[in-house]
């Protein structure tokens, strides 16, 4: 198959949002490494525009048509807020919150996947050839099966940016196999570790009779072949390097270490979401801070908190317990006179405050109790790499990066609350030269296997499953 078709991405959300100066471009892995394929082939990128007025087609620096999905409010909340964050999401995540199921958002998540299949069948008419459609993440995992039956011969791929959980948990789906059919429609399904493809392929095969699985290869009863594949996300490490030294960078960065000279920095960046451990994390920090009189002038803890979902009821309520716990931390270890021990801020910060914060670390907590993959630990080795940092990785063994990372992080357990705090306070005494070898080894990780890299194994992965035999 020639490798110059167009490309369809269909994501519940489109790359743009609307700044003081108009539409722009989303910053993210995923819009910059698509742009040199988009420009090159032609595209379209089809999303939810979130009630905007009007989304325009074009948006400078995307390199591809934008086409709006249009939803009712009932249909936004059933298939968004209902079943996308309250039943998948936890679900996906091991249940760490218990998921919500609910026949009506059932209904509203059928209706909008229809409604994003009606989206792509219009755009298909408006571009030349055969497009090659790739659909994006657990809001559409019906779509595969809706497109196959609208466009027999499209290569059709998906990935999944969550987790994919073991059967056991997917059986307590009432709708199990309408979303495994609904993913099986696909030519390539994608995920970023092989333990998340194993489990997928487990549950089909709990699912469905007959079906065999020949490495990476599903063979369906009707002969039909489903590739099920392992690509991690990653990403632009050439951005992230340049920024790690920017004029911007190293502004913001003078003035963090004039506000935290003589003090070690613990740092946390996360969206404020209850499968990022920030509870465990600020538990473990009161813990170190308890048995340790004299860090509690010795050490920062910044914790970034960006919202996210706060129309979501677990999502407010996680909100109140974090900032419970800092203020109980901040009351408890406070000494008159002097800063507090934990700075938290609850908003999302510029790209280069982000890298000052990552270039100040001397320890960087990364400690979800699941995590599809989690960039912030790629982003954070590689702005340290690119400015010879010797700052510390504390990373969860839950997260899909620490498959890649092996050893040279330092690997805890975050439910473990005593261990990590343990763990935090040896992180304290790593020799300086191993610390920067360890960053070091960690960023080439990272190089080798950049975002560029995982678009173009995924377009890889769709090109050969769609070659009918
Ligand atoms: N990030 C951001 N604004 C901020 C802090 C972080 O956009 O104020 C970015 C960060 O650079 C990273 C992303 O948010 O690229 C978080 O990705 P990750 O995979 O770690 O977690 P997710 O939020 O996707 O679950």
């Amino acid at each position: 198959m020639s490798d110059d078709r167009p490309l369809i991405v269909v994501a519940n959300r489109l790359p743009v949002s609307r700044g003081p100066a108009g539409w722009q471009a989303s910053a993210g892995g995923l819009v910059t490494a698509l742009r040199p394929v988009m420009s090159e082939v032609g595209g379209a990128w089809i999303g939810w525009d979130d009630d905007a007025d009007e989304v325009p087609r074009r948006v400078d620096g995307l390199g591809c048509d934008l086409h709006a999905v249009k939803l009712t409010p009932t249909q936004v909340q059933g298939y968004y807020h209902g079943f996308s964050n309250r039943t998948l999401w936890p679900l996906f995540h091991d249940l760490i919150e218990q998921p919500v199921i609910d026949r009506g958002w059932w209904t509203s998540y059928q209706e909008a996947n229809r409604a994003f299949a009606e989206a792509v069948a219009a755009v298909i008419k408006q571009v030349p050839g055969q497009p090659v459609l790739w659909v994006q993440d657990y809001h559409l995992l019906l779509l595969p099966q809706m497109l196959r039956e609208l466009a027999p011969d499209a290569p059709i791929g998906f990935f999944l940016h969550i987790p994919f959980p073991p059967p056991e948990l997917v059986a307590r789906l009432p709708w199990r196999d309408h979303l495994m059919s609904g993913l099986l429609g696909a030519d390539s399904v994608g995920f970023h570790t092989s333990r998340f493809r194993d489990n997928f392929v487990r549950s089909v095969q709990r699912v469905f009779n007959g079906v065999t699985a020949l490495g990476d290869v599903l063979v369906l009863p009707s002969g039909r072949q489903v590739r099920a594949v392992a690509h991690p996300i990653s990403i632009d490490v050439d951005e992230f390097s340049a920024l790690a030294t920017s004029e911007g960078t190293e502004r913001e960065l003078a003035a963090l270490r004039e506000q935290f000279a003589g003090r070690k920095v613990f740092l946390g960046v996360d969206r404020l979401d209850y499968t990022k451990g920030i509870r465990h994390r600020l538990q473990s920090i009161e813990l170190l801070l308890e048995r340790n009189a004299d860090l509690r002038r010795e050490v920062a803890f910044v914790q970034v908190a960006v919202p996210s979902r706060d129309d979501v009821k677990e999502y407010r309520e996680l909100r109140t317990e974090v900032e419970t716990e800092v203020g109980r931390i901040n009351g408890r270890f406070t000494e008159p006179g002097h800063d507090v021990p934990v700075h938290y801020l609850y908003r999302a910060i510029s790209r280069e405050k982000l890298a000052a914060y990552y270039r100040l670390a001397d320890v960087m907590c990364v400690t979800p109790l699941k995590d599809g993959m989690n960039l912030v630990a790629k982003e954070f080795v590689t702005v340290q790499a690119a400015a010879d940092e010797a700052g510390v990785l504390l990373l969860s063994e839950f997260c899909g990066t620490s498959v890649e990372f092996g050893d040279d992080a330092v690997r805890c357990n975050p439910f473990d609350v005593e261990g990590l705090s343990y763990l935090m306070e040896s992180t304290l005494t790593l020799d300086e030269d191993d610390r920067r070898a360890r960053i070091r080894r960690l960023a080439e990780v990272v190089r080798e296997a950049d975002v560029y890299r995982w678009v173009s194994d995924e377009l890889d992965a769709i090109r050969r499953g769609a070659e009918r035999p």
